[in-house]
């Protein structure tokens, strides 16, 4: 069980057992539920969390809330305060990963539009695997789902079974994490992360429009590569082939951060190493995240302990 002792429930900050969702729910029912995880950066210095990028992320989850077709019970500042007033009274002195929930409080059938509720939970967490070494990955069977049917770009409970089903098989065969192509064919992301490579210097992504999920991480990193690594960035739809051929290739998102990708398909990317562009990311991200400097301080909001 989780280590999570006390969470945010409509107003409330409450002991985790007792925030619980009944059983006939309709979210839980058809995992009609949208979210955000967000991280907050404890600084030992200032003794205070930056939450990283908050307002991007509660306009993505009002973007959600929208295309869900849910009632529009929340403004962005509620969205985003509810947040700042769960950490304030959980007060953490470590890194977090934040899970804020919105679902519908109703027992009625999978076309209910509300009511709605909110929540928020913490949970410690500091780098993931593979970040300094780097993980195997695979192209996955399975193809993303596509905005034609179930929109990666709603971050929707129900969209995960996609990346469940990717998941699971990439562990089954021995890899480590899968990287999935859209029903056209072209790279879209990782089961619930983006994707980057760096093919002849240039730092390569594919579109928003390859059905994906539109990353905060990824914008934060197309801007850290530009302005702090000078480098091209090129969106652009990509070729399976391309990220074999790639100098390098990694993973990211809120969780991930960024993450090296050593091997595609048991093929060696670079020199099966994390490479430079990869490496340099990473520090420039944490940098910004932590407030290293006065730099991007608009994308980060202090709560004091
Ligand atoms: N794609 C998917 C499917 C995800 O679940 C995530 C994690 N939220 C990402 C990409 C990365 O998005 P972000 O950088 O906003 O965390």
């Amino acid at each position: 069980m989780m280590n999570v002792k006390m969470v945010y429930l409509n107003g409330d900050v409450v002991p985790y057992e007792q925030a619980s969702v009944p059983l006939l729910n309709t979210s839980f029912r058809y995992g009609a539920m949208v979210f955000e995880g967000i991280r907050a950066y404890w600084d030992d210095k200032t003794k205070a969390l930056n939450l990283f990028r908050l307002d991007e992320h509660a306009v993505r989850l009002l973007e959600s809330i929208k295309l869900m077709r849910f009632e529009a019970a929340y403004t962005q500042e509620q969205i985003s305060q509810a947040v700042v007033d769960y950490l304030k009274v959980l007060a953490p002195t470590q890194d977090v990963h934040l899970r804020q929930m919105v679902f519908l409080d109703s027992d009625e059938f999978y076309y209910a539009r509300g009511p709605l509720q909110m929540a928020v939970a913490a949970v410690p967490m500091g780098r993931r695997r593979g970040f300094e070494k780097g993980i195997h990955c695979n192209i996955s069977s399975w193809r993303r789902i596509s905005d034609q049917s179930v929109p990666p770009r709603i971050k929707c409970a129900g969209n995960y079974q996609n990346s469940r089903l990717a998941h699971i098989e990439s562990i089954e065969s021995g890899y480590d994490y899968p990287l999935i192509l859209n029903d056209r064919g072209k790279v879209s992301e990782g089961a619930g992360s983006a994707v980057m490579l760096v093919r002849h210097g240039a730092l390569v992504t594919p579109p928003v429009t390859a059905d994906l999920l539109e990353s905060i991480t990824r914008q934060t990193l197309i801007e850290l590569a530009r302005d702090r690594l000078g480098l091209r960035v090129e969106e652009r739809e990509v070729d399976r082939t391309e990220l074999l051929l790639a100098e390098e290739v990694f993973l990211c998102g809120t969780a991930e951060e960024v993450v090296p990708v050593v091997s595609v398909d048991r093929v060696t990317i670079g020199d099966g190493r994390p490479g430079s562009v990869t490496c340099g990311l990473q520090e420039e991200l944490l940098a910004a995240a932590r407030g290293d400097s006065e730099r991007y301080s608009e994308w980060r909001t202090r709560v004091p302990n």
